[in-house]
């Protein structure tokens, strides 16, 4: 655990067709209640600039590209975290005839966060679980560099 909180964690929010449940509870993360800001996980405005990137809601079309794009833009290491039933296995919309598929059909998923929707405790744990996937990745780096 100590490993993972070396740094912040930026994180880039991305709705692929949710039905907006699941967002409301990432929104909830960052009230008072919940203040995931005081641990240092921030959401950010643009992928550039972040480490993780939560998806909600299965893959409507259209979106499958979209989010192809923005995963390219980020610097690496990465991480995807898929919150909610939908983005996992299609939930709800799984027959309707909009869809591409649940969300690891499009980009490479690391951490899943089932519920419909998740409870804000689930995604702190889906983040944090993200967070130590990366620091190990960066530890690898750093020790294949020969530094610290
Ligand atoms: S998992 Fe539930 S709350 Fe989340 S997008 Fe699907 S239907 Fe909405």
């Amino acid at each position: 655990m100590n490993l993972a909180y070396r740094r912040a964690l930026w994180v880039f929010h991305l709705n692929t067709g949710s039905c907006n449940g699941c967002d409301i509870e990432i929104l909830a993360c960052l009230t008072p209640r919940y203040d995931v800001e005081r641990f240092g996980i921030k959401l950010v405005a643009s992928p550039r600039h972040a480490d993780v990137l939560l998806v909600t809601g299965p893959v409507v079309r259209g979106m499958d590209e979209r989010a192809r794009r923005i995963y390219e833009q980020m610097p690496g290491p990465k991480a995807v975290i898929v919150v909610g039933t939908c983005g996992a296995s299609g939930g709800v919309f799984h027959h309707s005839y909009n869809l591409v598929g649940p969300v690891d059909k499009v980009l490479p998923v690391d951490v899943y966060v089932p519920g419909c929707p998740p409870r804000p405790e689930a995604v702190i744990q889906g983040v944090v679980r993200c967070w130590a996937k990366l620091e190990r990745a960066a530890a690898k780096g750093r020790a294949a560099e020969g530094v610290g």
